[in-house]
């Protein structure tokens, strides 16, 4: 049977998927293997099966000659040197399923932060709340409805994320390297460029992936375009963000805020500076971190690596274009 190395604790529905095809040796410990434990563990490997945040570049693959698919459990594979792959006739996977998962929690970071619940929820634990009058709360937050929410990467996510907005009553303007379809009944307007966006947007929202086209799409010039009151919101990749631009917008309170669910080190260094300031919230990448769509995406996962063991056409490959390849083969 071909070897798999999986790179994190597998849910047992998925492990049901790959056990009557292949000889698993699944990493079991908390935290992730580290770069040598993975080298070590791959070298007769014919599929490995990984979360999007481990590496996976030309080394990894030299190391393990005989791999055929990269199974990646995440949508974005931003982690997988995917051109490397296809020249060594890897196949590899994602799992784009979780767009209505991504977009609840972007959804949840534009209303946490506008309506302060994490500060006052933290205020009422601590005895804090000792009053109520209309005019002197101490947390009075900012609304929601009827804003202006500006979507860049109107993907799969970002299209889930504007129906919601539609049911804030929202003005919803996107930018896209591709102008979508379906604007009129998505309602949403389409802006040609970031910066008139930015300008426009009382909330700013992140969905496109990471890649050399991405990183830092959002740094000093194009914070200094977002109106004072402007909130960034990012679920996507922290990279997509220039951090450090980041940090002084906030600081000199050039925009209002700024609720982030990734950042450019995950998990965040705790003497991060942006753990120091008041208008930031982050999460620790869990946009896409409930149990029903972690079960769904396991097994997804495992069908797309059983599928290239078996020689199948793989679900979700994102790489036939350069394999030479096309879904129906
Ligand atoms: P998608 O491929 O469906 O959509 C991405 C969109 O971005 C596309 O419409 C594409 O045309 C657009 N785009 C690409 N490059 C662009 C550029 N330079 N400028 C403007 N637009 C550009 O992807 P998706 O499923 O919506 O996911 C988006 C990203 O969200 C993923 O790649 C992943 O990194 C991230 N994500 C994060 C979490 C989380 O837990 N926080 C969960 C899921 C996905």
């Amino acid at each position: 049977m071909p070897k798999v190395y999986i790179g994190n604790r597998l849910t047992q529905e998925a492990l049901d998927v790959i056990t009557p095809y292949a000889e698993v040796n699944m990493w079991q410990k908390e935290n992730p293997p580290t770069r040598e434990e993975l080298l070590r563990n791959v070298a007769d490997i014919e599929a490995l099966l990984i979360w999007g945040l481990a590496k996976v570049d030309s080394a990894l693959m030299d190391a393990a000659p005989k791999l055929k698919v990269i199974a990646n459990m995440s949508v974005g594979y931003d982690n997988i040197d995917v051109e490397a792959a296809s020249k060594r006739g890897i196949i590899v996977s994602n799992t784009p399923i979780l767009a209505d998962t991504t977009a609840d929690f972007t959804f949840a970071l534009i209303l946490t932060f506008a309506r302060r619940i994490v500060e006052t929820a933290n205020l009422t634990l601590r005895g804090g709340w000792k009053k109520w009058s209309p005019l002197d709360m101490p947390l009075l937050g900012w609304e929601v409805h009827h804003k202006t929410l500006g979507i860049i990467g109107l993907g799969r996510i970002g299209t889930a994320v504007a129906k919601r907005a539609r049911g804030f009553s929202m003005k919803v303007i996107y930018y896209d390297i591709i102008r979508k379809p379906g604007e009129a009944e998505l309602g949403v307007e389409y802006i040609p460029d970031t910066p008139t966006l930015l300008g426009m947007s009382d909330f700013v929202t992140l969905h496109v992936p990471l890649d050399s086209s991405t990183r830092h799409l959002i740094g000093a010039k194009e914070l200094s375009l977002m109106k004072p009151t402007g909130i960034l919101i990012n679920a996507s990749r922290g990279g997509v963000v220039d951090q450090k631009a980041l940090y002084e917008a906030l600081k000199r309170k050039q925009i209002r805020g700024a609720a982030i669910d990734v950042t450019e080190v995950e998990p965040i260094p705790p003497d991060d500076p942006l753990l120091t300031l008041d208008n930031i919230l982050i999460t620790p990448h869990i946009g896409g971190a409930t149990r029903e769509i972690r079960v769904k995406m396991s097994i997804v996962t495992a069908e797309s690596l059983v599928a290239a063991l078996k020689g199948e056409p793989v679900p979700n490959c994102v790489n036939y274009h350069l394999l030479g390849k096309n879904e129906s083969s």
